[in-house]
């Protein structure tokens, strides 16, 4: 099983309400969120944490919680990532005007706006110490999957096949050294700035008797490396969600979820309802199954069930289950 690096990983609204995950990493500004929807049961500070938010898609059970988002980022001196389809960066932009700010000189929030098209990404910056002007874009060349990366992480997206333009994403952490959520919780330093610094030298190959000054003290990087981190292949993460299962689609979801340590993915429906499915462009609970049996993940978890579905959750529980066994839900 491979290691994971993050502390937290929250399905923040279970598998019945909008499909919103949250993954958090120890120290600041560093949390991931996937996808917009209602997110009124994260805190402030959590969304505060933020470093990247993914959309999958501007459906408003996807899209409705991005002003929390906004608001809970506005007063930081930080970048904040969003992704999005085709359309996010007008989007985002007129959500964010829609409303009149004292742009006190403490709002510094910088939002930088992703939107990927197939075989393109447009990117644009909405300033707050700029007063938010008409936001410029920039559009380059994008292979994929990569659409974002930093020190700890990539983050891969394909496109779905929605009734409207979706995308879908993974987590996929890098090989080295992680901070090991576990040992930061039990040892002696708090987590802080520190935990960057040596993490940078560790992935840089400094020597273990490399002395970090952390809080007054004096520490060898060798010893900070067995106390607080661990050596890992990394994790995949998977999020799937609001995507017709068609043969177009489906070798690139695969290749999303492949090996993933988790696949979060759409079960809007039962089998019994595999025309709304096709109609309304989302997967069947058995599909959710194939999936993840075909991307040989460790664990399936479903998301997104359709309220017509409340009191019998599960049938499609059972109908994944049938075809993967390996599978939760949270309802
Ligand atoms: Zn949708
Ligand atoms: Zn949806």
């Amino acid at each position: 099983m491979a290691a994971r690096a993050f502390s937290t990983v929250q399905l923040v609204n279970g598998s019945t309400g909008d499909p919103v995950l949250y993954l958090d990493y120890p120290g600041s500004d560093n949390a991931l969120l996937f996808d917009g929807g209602d997110n009124g049961s994260l805190t402030m500070a959590q969304l505060g944490d933020l470093e990247a938010a993914f959309i999958t898609h501007h459906h408003v059970d996807h899209f409705i919680g991005l002003d929390r988002i906004i608001r809970a980022n506005m007063d930081r001196d930080k970048v904040l990532h969003l992704f999005g389809p085709v359309n996010t960066i007008r989007k985002v932009y007129d959500r964010i005007t829609a409303y009149e700010y004292p742009f006190f000189p403490f709002q510094k929030i910088v939002v930088k706006i992703t939107e990927l098209l197939p075989g393109k990404m447009r990117t644009a910056t909405l300033e707050c110490t700029k007063r938010f002007p008409e936001p410029e874009v920039v559009e380059t060349d994008w292979v994929g999957p990569v659409c974002y990366e930093n020190a700890d992480l990539r983050v891969e997206a394909v496109h779905a096949e929605h009734t409207v333009p979706c995308l879908s994403f993974a987590l996929a952490e890098k090989s080295g050294y992680h901070p090991d959520p576990t040992k930061l919780a039990a040892g002696m330093l708090k987590s802080g700035a520190w935990v960057q610094e040596a993490l940078k030298l560790l992935r840089g190959g400094a020597g273990r008797q490399t002395r970090l000054q952390i809080n007054g003290g004096s520490f060898d990087l060798g010893t900070l490396a067995t106390n607080y981190f661990t050596e890992s292949p990394g994790a995949r993460v998977a999020y799937i969600t609001d995507t017709f299962f068609s043969e177009a689609v489906r070798p690139d979801l695969v290749k999303l979820a492949k090996g993933a340590w988790r696949l979060y993915c759409d079960s809007f429906y039962a089998s019994a309802q595999a025309k709304q499915a096709a109609q309304y462009k989302h997967m069947i609970a058995p599909q959710a199954g194939e999936l993840a049996k075909a991307a040989k993940v460790e664990q399936l978890v479903l998301i997104h069930f359709a309220t017509r579905y409340a009191g019998k959750y599960q049938t499609l529980i059972d109908e994944a289950a049938a075809v993967f066994p390996r599978v939760t839900a949270e309802v």
